[in-house]
């Protein structure tokens, strides 16, 4: 391995001594522990990355796009440059297979280009311009000009189930950074090294790049103690996360009780419901059943848009079914992220097993070993489902729950589902026709419909929604991936009446960024 770790935050430009072991990397299955000790940053060393994240923001934040996209794109090289040591040291930590790390490294770099290049265009920053209307009657209009603009520092809390395209130079770090907004990030204690590895990149593509000290910081420690800390600072403006819905709550009420309560975009927990209506089954019940198995395993089940609840209307389906059981049952149990997450999947799954109503449709016939987990699925009423809390919440990993009624009762339970990343509806435009309310139901609990699919693979692109009502994020207005994320961290700002040559570029007479802009 190229990269030599050190065990230390990243404090701007310099690196912490901390006092206290915070933890190791630790290999899941066989529990190796993993050297070197990670140190958990001071709180002298918190409070030194946040005063230089403050500082760094006046001077960030007034870069011109194209600067900003070159620090970006300085990143992605740099992360480019040591996927052989992120490789070698991920699947140690988090036991994600060498393809899974190569591709998941494709998309951070990908992101950090994608959001590059919307901040070299410019357009994004949403300008509007109302000019001055001094003869109108009654009352003359003044010139008006609005656009967005950065928050100031962002915390980040790294996701466990994405070492890196939710976790230091992630899409969170990504758009906070192109928006123009210093980075603090909160590592996790699942992949230490590799955060480690990441964070050098950045921090040698900032120095190379002349950014201000402070544009970016990375702290050990854990969420509880440092991250909590993190964000009570008055330095930080919003946070960025991915987790549980414990943990994105507690941060929600952690930056709701400051004296100045900030935003928290935090994408927590999502079992997205799949409806399958008979027309679909005519298509063909063992390749749908093969379709659904391939989305609920991928990546062991880790994934926020695994499909974990299926509708499937009784008196049909008996094949899809039978299929399904046999593929679950001959599936493997693969390891999985880290211990903490197989105990919560351990312990989601006897909780799904032993609720009311609820039959084991399927399990797999293989004992899972140390840290693994094995697919299986459930089946119960719409009736006894809706009666139950338990049965609403998340299994995080390869397990689903199969809901059976009428099409009637299905679709009268639709309005009772938590908030939703996805939805997905598998039927024909005709059979769709008889029941027009279904599609508008999905619509008011999920960030993303799809038609005829399932919905694990999240394209990064400019229409994509990754959000959703609550749980499955805390602000469904927004999105954490594709180029509309960057609209987190910025807020509207209006300059009225304002010289020419105060105003920032985006907004001057002569349109020197040949922006697109409203005006009138
Ligand atoms: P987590 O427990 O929510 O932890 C994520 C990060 O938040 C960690 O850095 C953690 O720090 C921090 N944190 C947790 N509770 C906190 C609190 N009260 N105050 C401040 N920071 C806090 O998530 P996880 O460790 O990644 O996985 C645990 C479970 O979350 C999984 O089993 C799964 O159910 C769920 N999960 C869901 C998704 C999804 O996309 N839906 C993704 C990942 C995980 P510490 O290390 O100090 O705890």
């Amino acid at each position: 391995m190229t990269t030599q770790l050190l065990g230390t935050s990243f404090i701007g430009y310099s690196r912490s001594s901390g006092t206290e072991i915070c933890g190791h990397g630790i290999q899941p299955g066989t529990c190796t522990v993993l050297e070197p000790a990670y140190m958990a940053a001071t709180p002298d060393e918190v409070e030194k990355a946040l005063s230089l994240a403050a500082a760094a923001f006046p001077a960030y934040s007034q870069l011109p796009g194209k600067t900003r996209a070159v620090f970006l794109r300085a990143i992605a090289d740099g992360i480019e440059g040591v996927v052989e040591d992120i490789v070698e040291r991920g699947q140690l930590e988090t036991a994600l297979p060498e393809p899974r790390l190569r591709g998941e490294t494709g998309r951070t770099v990908c992101q950090l280009r994608m959001f590059a290049k919307q901040i070299e265009e410019g357009s994004w920053v949403d300008a509007r311009i109302d000019r001055a209307q001094p003869d109108r009657k009654p009352l003359p209009k003044a010139d008006h000009r609005a656009m967005l603009c950065p928050l100031g520092p962002v915390a980040v809390f790294c996701a466990s189930n994405f070492p890196l395209a939710y976790s230091v130079a992630g899409g969170d770090t990504a758009s906070a950074l192109a928006a123009g907004c210093p980075v603090v990030v909160v590592a996790h204690s699942s992949h230490p090294g590799v955060a480690e590895i990441v964070a050098n990149a950045v921090i040698a593509a900032a120095q190379a790049n002349g950014m201000p000290e402070g544009v970016f910081s990375v702290l050990y420690g854990g969420g509880r103690k440092v991250g909590q800390a993190v964000v009570k600072h008055p330095v930080i403006q919003a946070v960025g996360f991915t987790g549980s819905r414990a943990g994105g709550t507690a941060l929600m009420a952690t930056a709701n009780a400051r004296p100045q309560p900030i935003p928290v975009y935090a994408e927590m927990s999502s079992v997205n419901p799949v409806v399958i209506l008979p027309s679909a089954l005519v298509r063909g019940e063992e390749a749908l059943a093969e379709a659904f198995f391939g989305s609920l395993t991928l990546g062991v089940g880790q994934f926020c848009t695994n499909p974990g609840l299926v509708f499937l209307p009784v008196n049909t389906g008996e094949v899809f079914l039978a299929k399904l059981k046999s593929l679950i049952e001959a599936g493997s149990p693969s390891m999985m992220l880290n211990a903490g997450i197989c105990k919560a999947f351990a312990d989601a799954t006897s909780s799904f097993a032993t609720a009311a109503g609820v039959a084991t449709l399927a399990r797999s016939t293989t004992e899972a070993g140390s840290g693994q987990g094995a697919p299986m699925a459930f089946i119960v009423s719409v009736a006894d489902f809706l009666k139950s809390e338990v049965l609403q919440g998340e299994m995080f990993g390869p397990a689903t729950l199969i809901v059976r009624g009428s099409l009637e009762e299905i679709e009268a339970a639709i309005p009772h589902l938590e908030g939703q990343l996805t939805a997905s509806i598998h039927s024909t435009v005709e059979e769709l026709a008889a029941h027009p309310g279904l599609v508008p139901a999905l619509q008011n609990r999920s960030g993303r419909l799809i038609f005829n699919g399932f919905p694990t693979g999240v394209e990064v692109c400019d229409s994509i929604v990754h959000g959703g009502p609550f749980p499955a994020t805390s602000d469904g207005r927004s999105t954490s991936v594709g180029t509309m994320a960057i609209f987190r961290f910025t807020r509207p700002v209006t300059w009225q009446s304002f010289p020419d040559a105060l105003l920032p570029a985006e907004l001057q007479d002569a349109n020197p960024l040949g922006i697109k802009r409203m005006e009138s």
